[in-house]
């Protein structure tokens, strides 16, 4: 492919991104309430004023209206433009990686419900389900299919032993349900052994602020999310690593 085109495409793709980010935005607010993602149409959550189009593009209606809301001029939080921009970035480097696949969407569509988790997560200290399923079943779309699904077996399976385990041995629930199905996508996209990497790495970009957050606690779907996506981006390189540490 021409480079000129592969820089267009990624444009294009970044935009959409932005569209999904939208999109999930009201995921993220709605879906903890238990409210419906498809109907009222989005409002000021201040002033309850029903937006106009053109106070929906992604990233610019937050930048033009200075992150205020354009009736009551309350503050917008800098949340909804962030979760955008992000959207769009994971869109181009998923199609940078891949190219364009027709399975392209459904990985894209893991990690997106994946940043969803992220956000919940972090909000709330806990995950639905709903959104979590879905991560999983997008991203057991793939041409092999067969493989994703024994890969994500193990993974959740594995995972759920070692919950097993050190509840045993720590005498209270060390892991919950929705870190088992977590297992589960990133089996499905990561296969074996990256899969281990992945959980390695996270354990790593969770120790710090773990020691940060003792009494508090740290939630831990999003060092769990962010490993599988810089395992997924660099696997062949993950892989190199792998053979070094064990052939040396
Ligand atoms: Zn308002």
């Amino acid at each position: 492919m021409q480079e000129d085109f592969i820089l267009e495409l990624a444009l294009f793709v970044f935009v959409f991104g932005t569209l999904i980010g939208s999109f999930l935005n009201v995921v993220i607010y709605r879906v903890p309430k238990g409210e419906s993602i498809v109907f009222p149409s989005s409002k000021c959550q201040s002033c309850q004023t029903s937006l106009k189009w053109w106070h929906n593009i992604p990233i610019f209606s937050w930048l033009f209206l200075r992150g205020k809301c354009y009736f009551c001029h309350d503050t917008i939080s800098p949340q909804y433009p962030t979760v955008e921009f992000i959207t769009g970035i994971l869109f181009v480097l998923l199609y940078l990686k891949l190219g364009l696949v027709w399975y392209l969407p459904f990985v894209a569509g893991a990690f997106t419900a994946l940043f969803a988790l992220v956000m919940i997560d972090f909000k709330y200290m806990a995950v639905p389900d709903s959104i979590n399923f879905i991560a999983l079943g997008f991203a057991l779309v793939q041409p092999t299919f067969v493989d994703a699904l024994l890969c994500a077996l193990m993974a959740a399976g594995g995972l759920y032993l070692v919950g097993l385990f050190s509840s045993f041995i720590a005498k209270k629930e060390a892991m919950g349900g929705a870190d088992v199905i977590v297992a589960g996508t990133m089996g499905a996209l990561l296969g074996f052994p990256n899969f281990f990497i992945a959980i390695f790495l996270s354990a790593i970009l969770a120790m710090i602020p773990s020691l940060l957050n003792r009494e508090t606690g740290v939630p831990f779907v999003p060092f769990l999310a962010m490993a599988t996506l810089i395992v997924y981006l660099y696997d062949s390189q993950a892989g190199h690593l792998v053979e070094y540490l064990i052939y040396g």
